[in-house]
């Protein structure tokens, strides 16, 4: 092939097999495709052969960068730009051929004292499952990201923001905007690139996916666990209600897809011995923050088991505080509401923690990401049963 008809790889989608495969086509053998893909990930150098250049990667560039200080470090929020909309109505409307993803930097410090960080990932831009508590849901769904998209969110954090504690990123959420299980397909890749040894090498369980709970999507999770290396992967699911009722009108997926159908799908889940679920339950003022809802949630959790002073449960519940969205019909829960409902959880024998909250100042907090320009065209109504609509 001659050089200009040679395309440039960009590997940020691919593992090294298919790395390795894309870079036989060009001619080119198994060790300096070994050599590329390492030198790519690990410090950002392209790959030149004879002065040709063959393969680099090609994240899209940070456009907005944010911090906000919290005991444990700076929360970083920052929006990286992705391709538009290719085709359908969106393309044609304005403001839709350039787009943002949003991820945030959240550190943690560790049982030794030692600062690390949890990336927040997106999947989609924007996101159709319509939660009412959620600043994505107001967008709509956009569209989602492609595998090298949602990897390049890593791939961004570590090499092209301006902050060297990017660098210990340990743990990865798929918490960001977007459903996950809506666009599978390219995170089960991004995660198989993200877990190659050769390249980002993170740990399956270091890595979380987080669903509001499609039962389709539990079972081929499911699935791929069972693959080799990937069986600690994490999983949590967004509760965020006692009952139906609540659940149905915070969030429409349960219209389909109800609490005790969901439970079952998990309870067959194979999650590995040791393992748990992380139950998310965003703590709304006036909507599911009373003592009743604290006995229910208790007993709809029963059959994970309870916490005793000798056991630990199959489920961790995270309580979050709410963190309001912008035109919000509900204020954050007072301090004093969230500790006494904790309470009442652990006394009913959940194995219950509170998930501190950062980022909510610069609107990078759970369920505050969504891009304000776009929010104000919704043009996809949510789901309620499941299916993105395209
Ligand atoms: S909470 Fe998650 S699933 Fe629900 S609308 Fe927001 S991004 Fe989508």
């Amino acid at each position: 092939m001659s050089p200009p008809d040679c395309p440039i790889l960009d590997p940020l989608g691919m593992t090294l097999d298919q790395f390795r495969l894309a870079a036989a086509g060009l001619g080119l053998g198994p060790h300096q495709a070994l050599h590329a893909y390492r030198r790519i990930f690990r410090e950002n150098r392209p790959a030149t052969t004879a002065g040709r250049l063959w393969a680099q990667a090609n994240p899209g560039p940070i456009v907005h960068a944010l911090e906000e200080q919290t005991p444990e470090g700076p929360t970083v929020k920052f929006l990286q730009q992705v391709s538009g909309v290719q085709s359908g109505t969106l393309s044609t409307r304005p403001g839709f051929d350039t787009l943002t993803v949003e991820s945030v930097l959240i550190p943690m410090i560790g049982r030794l004292g030692k600062r690390s960080y949890t990336l927040c990932l997106s999947s989609q831009v924007g996101c159709a499952m319509g939660c009412t508590f959620c600043e994505t849901a107001q967008m709509g769904l956009i569209r989602s990201l492609t595998a090298a998209e949602i990897v390049a969110q890593w791939f961004a954090a570590t090499h092209l923001l301006d902050h060297a504690e990017a660098r210990d990123i340990r743990n990865l959420v798929f918490m960001g905007m977007g459903e996950p299980m809506d666009n599978l397909d390219a995170v089960l890749q991004a995660i198989r690139v993200l877990c190659d040894s050769n390249g980002p090498a993170l740990g399956a369980s270091n890595i979380t996916i987080s669903t509001v709970g499609r039962i389709d999507g539990i079972r081929r999770l499911a699935e791929f666990t069972r693959e080799l290396g990937f069986h600690r992967l994490g999983l949590a699911i967004s509760i965020n209600a006692p009952n139906d009722h609540i659940r149905s009108q915070i969030m429409p997926i349960n219209r389909s897809s109800p609490m005790a159908e969901l439970r079952d799908a998990l309870l067959a889940y194979p999650m590995r011995s040791g393992g748990k679920f992380c139950f998310e339950y965003v703590l709304i003022p006036g909507v599911n923050d009373g003592p009743e809802h604290a006995r229910q949630l208790a007993d709809y959790l029963a059959p994970f088991g309870k916490w005793t002073r000798d056991t630990l449960p199959l489920g961790v519940l995270n309580l979050i505080p709410y963190n309001p969205r912008h035109r919000s019909p509900w204020p954050a829960p007072t301090e004093e509401s969230v500790e006494s409902f904790l309470a009442h959880l652990v006394e009913l024998g959940v194995y219950a923690k509170r998930r501190r909250t950062k980022g909510r100042q610069m609107m990078g907090a759970c369920g505050q990401l969504g891009a304000r320009h776009i929010r104000s065209r919704r043009v996809v109504e949510p789901t309620s049963d499941g299916a993105p609509i395209r």
